[in-house]
């Protein structure tokens, strides 16, 4: 492309022109992906959400696949939204800004009607970012932003820091009192450290201890809640004993074991692990090893789905 030849007019208009063609992208990209979500496909292909999907599929940068990911749960309850999204009215970080404020209400149990985020979104077009903030925090008496930092430093040490509220505080201060023995000199990093050798040990028996590991898949993990958690779906809790749970969490190492039936891509997350029944119990399967398998549980809801598909089949009069 040769720009000598083009006027500061012309590579104007020509540039107009582009970002209105990428903001109509944007939103039939944001419709792609509820599509996406809509058909499980994300689960099927082998990853354990749509975030994870965005970036290790799509490529996109974690930041950009998160601004993504919120703008299309907001046009779903919301679909006036991609009318400001083409015209430019209103931005993928705006639309963010307004579906975290929705989650935060709604995880304090206040229902905002649809109506409410209208007449928000209405007052926060063509503002800055930091605009947008203050509107959204006199409209929704916003809780403070608490950030997480895990960084990985040069001597492969890790630097975490993170915000703790006083009853958190005062429970591991009662662990570090009750671990004095352990840990003499009370550091914070040591008492967490010898926390978590306990708990791996209690889920994982004293062989799989290896506090080095759990911290490096801590890293690598994209999720809010870093910790591999074991949690087998209730009703078969008492069946399977604790003794196979950790066989099947080794030799799963300790990852979903999901494969996807066309690439074969192994699913591997390390967050909310279950026990699944390959063959389920409803059709004959047993509790024995050979018949269990370790899923992470956005790909245990997809085979308790498919399953629940296969016994309406068989159960269905022909
Ligand atoms: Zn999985």
């Amino acid at each position: 492309m040769d720009f000598k030849k083009i006027s500061n007019e012309e590579l104007n208009l020509r540039l107009e022109k582009l970002a209105r063609s990428e903001r109509k992208l944007t939103h039939v990209i944001l419709l792609h992906i509820n599509e996406v979500d809509s058909r499980d496909l994300h689960l099927k292909m082998g990853y354990e959400s749509l975030f994870s999907y965005l970036v290790k599929a799509l490529h996109y940068s974690e930041s950009a696949a998160y601004r993504r990911l919120q703008a299309a749960r907001l046009l779903k309850t919301n679909p006036e939204v991609a009318a400001k999204i083409e015209s430019g009215a209103l931005n993928l970080s705006q639309l963010t800004q307004m579906q975290r404020c929705l989650q935060a209400e709604n995880k304090r149990g206040t229902a905002v009607t649809s109506q409410k985020v209208t007449e928000v979104l209405v007052s926060m077009e063509s503002k800055s970012i930091f605009e947008s903030e203050k509107i959204l925090a006199t409209e929704f008496a916003l809780p403070a932003k608490a950030k997480e930092i895990t960084k990985p430093q040069k001597d492969e040490t890790i630097r975490i820091e993170f915000t703790l509220t006083r009853e958190q505080f005062e429970a591991l201060k009662q662990a570090q009192s009750l671990l004095s023995h352990q840990c003499p000199d009370g550091s914070w990093s040591e008492v967490i450290t010898q926390l978590a050798k306990k708990f791996n040990q209690s889920k994982m028996g004293k062989g799989n201890n290896n506090p080095t590991t759990e911290c490096s898949e801590t890293a690598q993990s994209n999720t809010a809640t870093k910790k591999p958690s074991m949690a087998p779906r209730a009703r078969y809790r008492s069946a399977i004993s604790a003794k196979t749970k950790r066989y099947l969490l080794a030799k799963a190492h300790q990852a979903c074991e999901y494969q996807a039936p066309r690439t074969g891509r192994r699913c591997q997350a390390n967050f909310q692990l279950e026990v699944d029944h390959i063959k389920p119990l409803a059709l004959g399967g047993e509790h024995r090893a050979e018949n269990l398998r370790i899923l992470c549980r956005a790909h245990n809801q997809l085979a308790a789905k498919k399953s629940g598909l296969r016994r309406f089949r068989l159960g269905h009069p022909h």
